[in-house]
């Protein structure tokens, strides 16, 4: 039986790709080898690669003077790389949660970085408004994490940032709404929220904003070097690829990411709505800065919120626990979680609020 699993990553990929790559598994398409056994250069790769280069290039709209890159090492691999490759005079970074201090800590070991705006005195429970935006104007970059993934918080607009090219972090929100790619310098995520397994990381960049790296850059982070070879300097993540392809396939046929930002949409709704009307839940984010893809709330005590999680895993619910330095409970609702795992969560909580309430 497949449960509801409400992880914030790795989490749950749509039931049509897992049982297409089932039916695929030890012989693509009469080729008599499973794609994992594949030579990355072989012509039959080569297919899989260009496809879901291709079709990610239209699902999201991406202009032609941008470079799509498949590399390994997760996101917080390109914490350490953007600056290396981008970093030239200084940059700046807001701090809106987890991944984006972190990003801004690492950043800090190799060159001159400024704050444009930290909300931890607030505990991250929204996004800095424009006019709080500290933004050096000669920065090389400004940095965001566009979807707070442990705290549930999202950049709901598009910063104005002058000449200084918008880079972000969409690990848990790309190709959950649409997004105009030709307002960022830079986007990149890691696959395990909303793409393919964990050990793919798609970076998308302008091509005019690619320079020489920092000398001592490892070749590997070179994003130059990795354009150049077309993300085949060494063996690329070949399997999560192949997935993320399907994926994408699956996505297309519910009408690309308007259809997808729709159900989206609509699995947050019924969160919220519910949120908002209950005196026993308490949501902190506040209502602009909300994320559609990862719902935060608590129970009024920490014992409610451990008995919560542990009811909740014998309903057939999985990782509603959240992040172990915030607590509280944390519903990952990425694309593929079904609108019917949010009715039935739901469901449960008004239960669980009317036992304990
Ligand atoms: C999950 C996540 C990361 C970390 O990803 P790894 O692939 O584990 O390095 C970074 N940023 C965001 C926004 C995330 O959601």
């Amino acid at each position: 039986m497949r449960v509801y699993n409400f992880s914030a990553g790795p989490s749950m990929l749509p039931l049509e790709v897992l049982n297409r790559a089932a039916a695929e598994m030890s012989d693509y398409e009469g080729c008599g080898m499973s794609v994992m056994e594949m030579s990355h250069r072989s012509k039959i790769y080569e297919s899989i690669i260009e496809g879901a280069e291709a079709l990610l290039r239209k699902v999201m709209g991406i202009p032609e003077d941008y470079e799509v890159l498949f590399l390994q090492g997760g996101a917080t691999q390109q914490f350490a790389a953007i600056p290396m490759n981008f970093l030239k005079k200084k940059a700046s970074y807001a701090v809106t949660g987890n991944f984006a201090k972190k990003a801004y800590q690492e950043a800090q070991r190799y060159g001159e970085i400024s704050l444009a705006a930290d909300m931890g005195d607030i505990d991250y429970t929204r996004i800095p408004r424009q006019e709080e935006l500290v933004i050096d104007p000669d920065a090389d970059y400004f940095y965001t994490c566009m979807n707070n993934t442990v705290y549930g918080s999202k950049w709901n607009y598009i910063p104005e940032t002058g000449n200084v090219p918008i880079f972000s972090d969409i690990s848990s929100c790309i190709l959950s709404e649409p997004l105009d790619v030709s307002k960022f310098g830079l986007l990149y995520a890691g696959a395990q929220k909303n793409m393919a397994p964990a050990g793919l990381t798609v970076v998308i960049v302008r091509k005019d904003l690619i320079s020489t790296p920092m000398p001592f850059t490892p070749t590997m982070l070179d994003y130059g070097a990795m354009a150049k070879a077309k993300s085949m300097y060494n063996t690329p993540p070949t399997y999560q690829i192949y997935i993320l392809k399907l994926v994408l396939e699956w996505l297309e046929g519910l009408g690309g990411v308007e259809g997808m930002a729709k159900i989206n949409r609509k699995k947050a709704g019924i969160l919220y709505d519910y949120l908002d009307s209950s005196k026993f839940y308490i949501a902190n984010i506040e209502k602009d800065s909300r994320s559609i893809m990862n719902v935060t709330y608590h129970c009024p005590t920490k014992e409610l919120d451990a008995k919560f999680v542990a009811e909740s895993i014998e309903r057939g619910f999985q990782n509603l626990k959240g992040y172990r330095s915030v607590g509280g409970i944390r519903a990952s609702i990425y694309n593929a979680m079904p609108v019917e795992g949010v009715e039935a969560l739901v469901d449960f909580m008004a239960k669980f609020e009317r036992e304990n309430g």
